[in-house]
């Protein structure tokens, strides 16, 4: 099935300007959903993830599935004040000031393999972010997963450094 087919545009949402990629339309889609969590368990050859780690909220989906799929535990990486427990922060820069995202202190163990999950990769500075909470608990980025790279944005260029893989791509708004 072609997974692009199942992504909807949504213009103008959530400002005026911003085509948001709307996975919603995939995730309904038994078969679509299916060959999503396929397709990111394919691209894992001799990874030996420990966890998964996705970043709130659309990454916790397909995260928490291909989690349970290789038998690794599922982290949630979340907007401020969220995680009830003590946490780490990183700050990123938006076209418009910046944002931060923040982890579990005790969510990565020294040595973890981890998967990185978010549905779509823009500019890369979250993902960024992301990473450095990941490396700074001690794990180890073993991968970087998304359903969607607008790659007109070149966000890989921030995450050169690692092995980064996406199911749609992509070439023009
Ligand atoms: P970035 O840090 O620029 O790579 O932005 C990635 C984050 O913003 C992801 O968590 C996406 O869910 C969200 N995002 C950015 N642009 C879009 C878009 N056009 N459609 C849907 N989500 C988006």
């Amino acid at each position: 099935m072609e997974l692009r087919s199942l992504i909807r545009d949504v213009p103008n949402f959530p400002k005026q300007g911003i085509i948001f990629k709307d996975i919603t339309t995939l995730l309904k889609n038994p078969i679509g959903l299916n060959q999503a969590v396929e397709e990111l368990l394919n691209f894992l050859h001799n990874k030996h993830i420990t966890k998964v780690a996705g970043i709130e909220s659309r990454g916790f989906i397909l995260g928490g599935i291909v989690a349970q799929k290789l038998g690794a535990g599922f982290v949630p990486i979340r907007k401020p004040g969220k995680l009830p427990a003590e946490c780490i922060s990183e700050s990123y820069s938006l076209e418009y000031g910046t944002d931060k995202i923040e982890i579990h202190k005790d969510a990565i163990q020294k040595g973890d393999k981890v998967l990185l999950h978010d549905d779509l990769l823009a500019t890369g500075g979250t993902m960024e972010a992301a990473c450095k909470l990941v490396e700074r608990l001690g794990g180890e980025v073993a991968q970087i997963s998304f359903l969607i790279e607008l790659s007109f944005l070149n966000g890989r260029e921030k995450l050169r450094n690692y092995d980064v893989r996406s199911i749609i791509q992509y070439d023009s708004e």
